[in-house]
Parts: C-alpha cells; sequence; structure tokens
C-alpha cells in the first residue's frame, strides 16, 4: 500500500522496508528478492541468502576490520590490506 505524503512520494519496498525516491529505484531494487539473495549489505551491496548471514556480515563493517573480502569473507582493517589479499585470489592461470 501507497502513502502518498504532500510533496515527494516515497516508494517503499513491500519487503524490507527500503525506502527509494523514485519508483524506477524501487523496481530495480526489487528484483533481488526475486533471486536468491534477497538480503542486500547498506554498506556493500554484497548481498544475502537468509537476514541471519547479513546480519552477521554487517557486524565486520562496525568491526575493527570492516573491509571485508567478497570472495572468502576474509575482513581487514585497511582497504590496501584487502586489495592485497584480493589480489591472492586474482591468480588467472
Ligand atoms: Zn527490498
Ligand atoms: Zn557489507
Ligand atoms: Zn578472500
Amino acid at each position: 500500500m501507497e502513502h502518498l505524503h504532500s510533496g515527494e512520494a516515497k516508494h517503499v519496498c513491500d519487503s524490507c522496508g527500503k525506502n527509494f525516491s523514485s519508483k524506477s529505484n524501487l523496481t530495480a531494487h526489487k528484483k533481488i528478492h526475486s533471486g536468491e539473495r534477497p538480503f542486500e549489505c547498506n554498506v556493500c551491496h554484497k548481498r544475502f541468502r537468509q537476514k541471519a548471514h547479513l546480519q552477521k556480515h554487517e557486524t565486520t563493517h562496525s568491526s575493527a576490520t570492516p573491509y571485508q573480502c567478497t570472495v572468502c569473507d576474509k575482513a581487514f582493517g585497511h582497504p590496501s590490506n584487502l586489495n592485497t589479499h584480493m589480489a591472492t585470489h586474482s591468480t588467472v592461470r
């Protein structure tokens, strides 16, 4: 159900309650709920299948090691450390 305020209309996702300034943003966002990973991290936009996994992941952003590898979930305190680590995943050949 959409409630229109005087002025700016809010577009709220009925699956996760997230707010969007335009309908097209909301429509694009809603696609993630039809996939297998409906829960998205607000910080790094990584997606998760279960809310508990997202909540566990979100703690990494508030900890001393907020930079998390998207491949193996190892976390680092500095982006350059993460970059160095990420290089180990991209060894082609
Ligand atoms: Zn949503
Ligand atoms: Zn994240
Ligand atoms: Zn890694």
